[in-house]
């Protein structure tokens, strides 16, 4: 199949397959998604993604309509059809169907997967990134479907020709559009910490723990604005990018000051993704 859809059990093409309008996701968003890279149908730190989206559900009091093993198995199963190498897998959780009431009763949860072939590109090219203002709510550690904000900084970037767009909140850097930020200062890695500005992203858990294990020290911390645009490399990272510097901040050239380790770190995550879904496995 070129691409694949699947709504609680029905599977087709991604076009083909359709939600009821009852579905909570339609009219509040009301669910929360996760979305993983692919590759030779290794679908790449997938109990990550998997453990996160079970425990945003959690703290949402929303019910899965399944266990974490039968998705898993599930996504690992529908991968197979799509044809392509490299693919990416966006999965969402909805509350559940109903009337629309903003209040709910504990209904079980809605199960929608879209697979399509999409290739991790250009990972060692810099990219250009704009700002704009963190106008999100206090919720953005859990990946909710409530994404507003987050498409309009989006779209920012690229109406303003840039690859991300970074939000600022109070005059400190948060994260990107559907990204994680960090930066290198010193030697020093340092990263917004992990609290409700932040989505706690599997690849800057990632990119922390490749950090430490090369020695480098690694600070969660707020920095501003002025600390993004003097760092000596800036380093963007997710699951369809892994990681990716900087070269541009609203038109300012930034970093290029330390792209060793910048490299380094690039390569730790870029290799292991390869290596993970190394078809020999
Ligand atoms: N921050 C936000 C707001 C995101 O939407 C994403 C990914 O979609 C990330 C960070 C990166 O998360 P991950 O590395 O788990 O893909």
């Amino acid at each position: 199949m070129k691409n694949l859809g699947y709504y609680n059990g029905n599977i087709g093409l991604i076009d083909e397959i359709s939600a009821p309008i009852t579905d909570r996701a339609f009219y509040f968003g009301d669910g929360v998604y996760d979305a993983v890279m692919c590759r030779n149908n290794i679908p790449y730190l997938l109990s990550h993604h998997i453990n996160r989206i079970y425990k945003n559900a959690s703290l949402l009091s929303i019910a899965p309509p399944n266990t974490k093993e039968e998705l898993s198995l599930l996504i690992k199963e529908l991968v197979k059809r799509v044809d392509g190498e490299e693919k990416f897998v966006y999965f969402h959780i909805s509350r559940g169907s109903g009337i629309r009431n903003h209040e709910f009763t504990n209904t079980k949860g809605n199960l929608c997967i879209m697979i399509k072939p999409q290739k991790i590109e250009n990972v060692y090219e810099k990219m250009d990134v704009c700002t704009t203002k963190d106008i999100r709510f206090q919720m953005c550690n859990i990946k909710t479907l409530n994404l507003i904000p987050s498409v309009l900084c989006a779209q920012h970037a690229k109406n303003n020709k840039c690859e991300e767009s970074v939000f600022v909140r109070d005059g400190y850097v948060t994260e990107c559009s559907h990204s994680n930020i960090s930066i290198l200062k010193n030697g020093k890695l340092i990263t917004a910490p992990a609290d409700c500005h932040i989505l706690p992203g599997v690849t800057r858990a990632n990119l922390i723990s490749v950090a430490q294990k090369n020695n480098i020290e690694v600070i969660e911390k707020r920095y501003t604005l002025a600390e993004l645009i003097d760092a000596d490399e800036i380093i963007v990272t997710s699951s369809s990018k892994m990681a990716k510097g900087v070269k541009t901040v609203d038109g300012k050239v930034v970093g290029g000051k330390d792209e060793n380790t910048l490299k380094l770190l690039q390569d730790e995550i870029y290799f292991d993704y390869i290596n993970t879904t190394n078809i020999h496995l």
